[in-house]
């Protein structure tokens, strides 16, 4: 495929911040991307360029770009890497690349006359398949002021069916709002569209959503994202008013582990302290999901250094942290090589494009993460996943 324009536009994200739509065109099609930020990043993420800086780049990326021939979405990518010259992606910035690499994904299915999620299952040689709904309803840490230290308490119904899962988190959420007003007075919301509450206890969270679950027998488990590099000050980890320890932290999960009904733990530990990952995969990994997002960054370099150290049995899958989309779908099949569960995830900062919802069900995740649906743009995720379902 020849492309016979780029261009970039400046939008705005969920946090009203400027943000890229990356548009390409080819004969009589285009297609676009838009990309999203976070906010409690990797330190080894891909880097982002201002918007703004972007722009300025136009031309020159349109003028080294025409005349090429691309046969795959990895030759495209390789091309625009290359163009960038650096290893963490700086001069043209993960962003640009990723939303022109999503553009192009969405070229190939468009010319192919297919759906995204089945260009993206032939490209990463995966089945379809449906993954469940990570809906992050209790928010804190970075993503929420005045509330609790952890910075997600995610309900995961436990059924394939989106449909399902949405309904049920629909109700989900009006019974927390009922019972966070009235027990915690808090109004506030997060950056995902989730509620806040305002306590130093970290249990609080997974006491109110357990009691929710138990109270109304719903077919749900319960998801923490930690976070814990934000929480990392002088060798110890800041969780409200405790000051704790790897291994005090380890007591904690392995309660939390007994007590409630937890699926899975992303981030527990900072993004360099291996052993403490270790340590905790050796003792609870055989019932819980052990999550690396700040951990892994979606590098192939990094997952396969915490296979080596056997720190997680799954992933956390943001394309921005890597930049494009033939490195995200590399990731994705490491991690799957290893037997690892996949979980493909929005950013703090979003924007309404679905794309990750294609990428999910095209890679055969086995988990999407997107926040929280009172937020437009976390609910257009979860809704892509219902359009796909019936189509199936
Ligand atoms: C996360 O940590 O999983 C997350 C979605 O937050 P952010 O986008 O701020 O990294
Ligand atoms: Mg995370």
């Amino acid at each position: 495929m020849k492309i016979s324009e780029i261009k970039l536009r400046i939008i705005p994200d969920s946090r009203d911040k400027d943000t890229l739509e990356g548009i390409l065109r080819s004969a009589n099609l285009e297609a676009s991307g838009q990309v999203p930020s976070g906010k409690s990043t990797g330190k080894t993420e891909a880097a982002v360029v201002a918007p703004q800086k972007a722009l300025e780049k136009v031309n020159w990326l349109n003028s080294q770009i025409k005349d090429h021939e691309f046969a795959t979405l990895e030759e495209f990518d390789h091309f625009l890497i290359s163009l960038d010259g650096t290893l963490n992606k700086q001069n043209l910035g993960g962003n640009t690349i990723l939303s022109l690499s999503m553009a192009f994904t969405r070229l190939l299915a468009k010319q192919a006359g297919v759906e995204l999620f089945e260009m993206i299952s032939k490209i990463s040689g995966n089945q379809v398949k449906l993954p469940f709904c990570f809906f992050n309803l209790i928010e804190g840490g970075v993503h929420a002021e005045n509330s609790l230290p952890f910075q997600e308490y995610l309900f995961i119904p436990q059924v394939r069916s989106a449909k399902e899962s949405l309904e049920m988190v629909t109700n989900t959420v009006k019974l927390l709002g009922d019972k966070i007003n009235k027990e915690y007075g808090s109004k506030e919301m997060g950056d995902e569209g989730g509620f806040t509450i305002a306590a130093q206890d970290p249990l609080v969270g997974l006491q109110v959503l357990q009691q929710l679950i138990d109270q109304d027998k719903l077919k749900g488990k319960i998801g923490l994202d930690v976070a814990a590099s934000v929480l990392l000050k002088d060798g110890k980890y800041q969780a409200g008013d405790k000051s704790l320890s790897r291994q005090d932290l380890i007591d904690l999960y392995q309660k939390i582990a007994d007590e409630f009904s937890v699926l899975s733990m992303e981030d527990p530990f900072d993004e360099e302290d291996w052993q403490g990952f270790s340590q905790l995969a050796s003792q609870i990994g055989d019932k819980i999901w052990i999550i690396g997002d700040d951990l892994l960054t979606t590098n192939v370099g990094r997952i396969q250094k915490a296979y080596q150290e056997q720190a997680v049995n799954a992933v956390l899958i943001k394309p921005n942290q890597i930049g494009s989309v033939s490195e995200t779908i590399q990731a994705v099949n490491l991690a799957k090589s290893y037997g690892w569960k996949i979980v493909v995830s929005h950013r703090s900062g979003e924007t309404r494009d679905t794309f990750i919802a294609d990428l999910a069900v095209g890679v055969g995740a086995d988990g999407l993460k997107s926040g929280c649906p009172l937020q437009k743009e976390r609910l257009v995720k979860y809704e892509r996943l219902v359009e796909i379902e019936s189509s199936l």
